[in-house]
């Protein structure tokens, strides 16, 4: 469902010599032939659309970015001290090779194009000087350089700080972190965990939790290109389907474009993209807007909301509404909106997108328990089954407001909690989901989020004040048709 730009030649060139990868390397990555990666850069033949989308994925996976006008390398950092953290992105062009190198191998080794960083590192006098010396050869071409040299001068000799590659995935991750910079830098005091344990660790005991990183590319991939299979439909490459379309585990209009699926043919594909996710683009459209999430397409891909009698759009900076029905409520300054029909929404295939997206990024080996999830959200089957209501909350805005999964796998065979847990989060907006119809569930989890061994696990859930839950059963067509109040600020 991608409108991508073409990738050229000099696109795969510059890509190439900003990974220092030869011809033969990326052609190995890609699984194409060397011949295919030499002719199209020669100008000769442009290679097969399936061939060009696994080149533009390992690309892509070793941090290259394109734009129509030529590509970049992003190396993303995520630092970590006891009194200080912050992401440092670092982007270079095909001239600024050298320095990429020089940068990474401050904090570790590079390899024939392959880079290892250490996690825990040490601000010694000796990365200090080594730091002075990259500001001195590159912060001309590199200014971030600079905020990394600030960030390690700060620290007092021989103290411990992390370098990451990315920013941590989930709250239990961080707290992890700040745990070991804690031991690593105070060896001698006993560290009082106590309050972590007591928040997570019920859940930690009771599920495994994990998060695809959704801020730089990753392909979600179980076999080779050649034998790819489709993890819904069960068809493969060798049977006939086909796998040329992008595949993004969470649709691209709630603003990530970073997490890709290849265990997803094209028919599968379609079907979601035609069927599914616009119910759950509809449904966040509110929110995307009050974000100013970008999508694809006019207005930088920003959602342009019309309903019959007024719009609401994100121009960027704001969020804007037009409405022909505009009035003061009585006695107070509050003003209500009324937009009138906008676009169709089926309940039921909102919770179907949710699930998709958890089955996209779920382990394998766990599908086997699915199979009646997978007929239900691929194909509509057990339309009889009556869905668990859907927790939604406000939280805090996290500094990355595009779409986030996280997904909660029961580890013990026999229990009442439910097999899996998805948690989808949309800047602020929180939404906790079952997995229905595994069958690692013995019953048919309504009611689940009131249990009290589910919140008596899931403890964290506990400090968010207000729970409202969604019932989202019906296969009917509806209305987004929103009443929005405007509260003026107090002075
Ligand atoms: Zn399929």
């Amino acid at each position: 469902m991608d409108v991508e730009f073409e990738l050229t030649a000099e696109h795969v060139r510059s890509g190439r010599a900003l990974l220092q990868w030869s011809q033969g390397d990326l052609a190995n990555n890609a699984e194409v032939a060397v011949s295919t990666i030499a002719d199209f850069e020669k100008g000769l033949r442009v290679p097969i659309a399936n061939n060009l989308t696994a080149i533009r994925e390992v690309l892509e996976e070793g941090g290259v970015r394109f734009t129509p006008g030529g590509s970049f390398l992003s190396v993303a950092l995520f630092l970590m001290s006891e009194g200080n953290s912050g992401e440092l992105v670092l982007q270079f062009t095909d001239k600024g090779a050298a320095a990429v190198q020089d940068v990474l191998s401050v904090f570790g080794e590079v390899v024939e194009g392959a880079v290892s960083i250490a996690a825990v590192q040490a601000a010694t006098p000796a990365l200090k000087k080594a730091l002075d010396d990259l500001v001195a050869t590159h912060a001309s071409t590199t200014p971030p350089i600079h905020r990394l040299k600030k960030f390690v001068s700060v620290l007092i000799d021989g103290e411990h700080f992390l370098v990451l590659p990315g920013r941590p995935a989930s709250t239990t991750e961080k707290l992890a972190c700040e745990e070991l910079l804690h031991r690593l830098n105070h060896p001698d005091e006993t560290v009082d965990t106590d309050g972590v344990r007591a928040l997570f660790g019920s859940l930690l005991n009771r599920y495994d939790m994990s998060s695809p990183r959704t801020d730089r590319h990753t392909v979600i991939r179980s076999r080779t290109r050649s034998e790819r299979q489709c993890r819904f439909c069960g068809m493969s490459k060798l049977e006939g389907a086909t796998f040329d379309k992008a595949a993004h585990a969470i649709p691209t209009a709630l603003g990530n474009d970073f997490l890709k699926l290849a265990d997803e043919c094209d028919e599968c594909n379609g079907y979601f993209g035609e069927v599914t996710e616009p119910s759950l683009i509809a449904f966040l459209d509110l929110q995307r807007a009050f974000l100013g999430i970008q999508g694809r397409g006019k207005n930088e891909g920003r959602p342009e909301l019309n309903f019959a009698e007024g719009k609401i759009f994100h121009d960027g900076k704001r969020f804007n509404i037009h409405s022909k029905h505009m009035s003061h409520d009585a006695g107070t300054d509050i003003i209500s909106v009324g937009l009138g029909k906008g676009s169709p929404i089926v309940l039921a295939d909102v919770y179907r997108a949710l699930v998709k997206i958890v089955l996209a990024v779920i382990d394998e080996e766990e599908l086997e328990h699915l199979s009646r999830t997978i007929e239900w959200m691929r194909y509509g089957k057990h339309a009889d089954q009556v869905l668990p209501a859907v927790a939604a909350a406000v939280v805090e805005l996290p500094p990355n407001p595009s779409a986030q999964i996280i997904v909660y796998r029961r580890k013990a065979e026999r229990s009442r909690l439910p097999h899996i847990i998805g948690e989808f989060r949309l800047g602020p907006y929180l939404y906790v989901f079952a997995v229905p119809l595994s069958d690692r569930d013995s019953w048919d989890l309504n009611g689940f989020f009131d249990d009290p061994e589910f919140r008596e696990t899931f403890k964290h859930y506990a400090s968010v004040t207000r729970w409202t839950q969604q019932d989202l059963n019906s296969r009917n067509k509806a209305w987004l048709s929103p009443q929005i109040k405007l509260v003026p600020r107090s002075k």
